[in-house]
């Protein structure tokens, strides 16, 4: 298990530096979304982080999801699954989560949107996944494809799009990763005027340990932090 000592400073300069960075951006802390990413973390560590006010936990793994959910139970958690989501682990995934950040494909979203309807659950909240690196080894719709995507999407009435998602291509490169951000940005600045009633892209999902502060410097709403919260504290 983590020393949960490392832990709890790592955590507290982790929201240091988001704070910091959201001045920087003009806001404040609290515009900004930490999602703790839980992948590396034995439910132990888990634990401490959500008695230390973690309420929003990532998994990118749905069965490691699914599990972590059912063993931690606590209905004061938000889970957000920030992976890629096959379309036959969405029935099981959408009662457990808060938002799926890797809504990758319109295929996938008419997949939440019929899961939506048959478990009356409400509209499930989305943020696309974009390709914004265009890199092939990625999952997300291409900058060029979100217009379109976007009218797909508002024809879904089960699917609540809430913002768009994206990984910098070289995420140890904040100077590159800020390019990437700002692309992001950018694309949802000129969608707004063109989306469809009832899309909102208020969310931009973007940062993680390696970059989130230029993420924020660019106006992210959510950051995606795993590695950072567990540097030095392997036990
Ligand atoms: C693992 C993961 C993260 C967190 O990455 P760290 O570099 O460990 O902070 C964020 N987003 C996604 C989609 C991930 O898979």
């Amino acid at each position: 298990m983590a020393d949960p000592h490392r832990v709890a400073e790592n955590l507290a300069r982790v929201r240091h530096r988001i704070a910091e960075a959201a001045v920087q951006s003009g806001r404040t802390s609290e515009a900004v979304t930490l999602v703790a990413v839980t992948k590396y973390l034995d439910l132990e560590t888990i634990r401490t982080l959500v008695d230390l006010g973690c309420r929003d936990l990532g998994e990118s793994r749905p069965q490691q999801l699914w599990q972590r959910a059912a063993a931690l139970h606590d209905p004061a958690v938000r889970w957000h699954m920030i992976g890629h989501l096959q379309r036959n682990k969405v029935e099981r995934t959408l009662p457990l989560v808060a938002v799926v950040h890797s809504c990758d494909s319109t295929r996938l979203a008419e997949a939440i949107d019929r899961a939506a309807a048959a478990q009356a659950v409400g509209p499930a909240a989305v943020l696309v996944e974009v390709n914004i690196a265009a890199d092939p080894a990625k999952h997300g719709f291409a900058a060029e494809d979100v217009a379109a995507a976007l009218v797909q999407l508002a024809g879904l009435p089960h699917v609540a799009v809430r913002g768009l998602m994206a990984m910098a291509g070289r995420p140890d490169d904040p100077g590159a990763a800020r390019h990437d951000f700002r692309r992001l940005r950018e694309l949802r600045d000129r969608l707004r005027h063109e989306c469809p009633a009832g899309i909102h892209l208020d969310e931009l999902s973007m940062g993680m340990s390696g970059d989130y502060e230029v993420a924020i410097e660019e106006g992210a709403t959510i950051v995606r932090i795993g590695s950072a919260l567990v540097e030095g504290a392997a036990g």
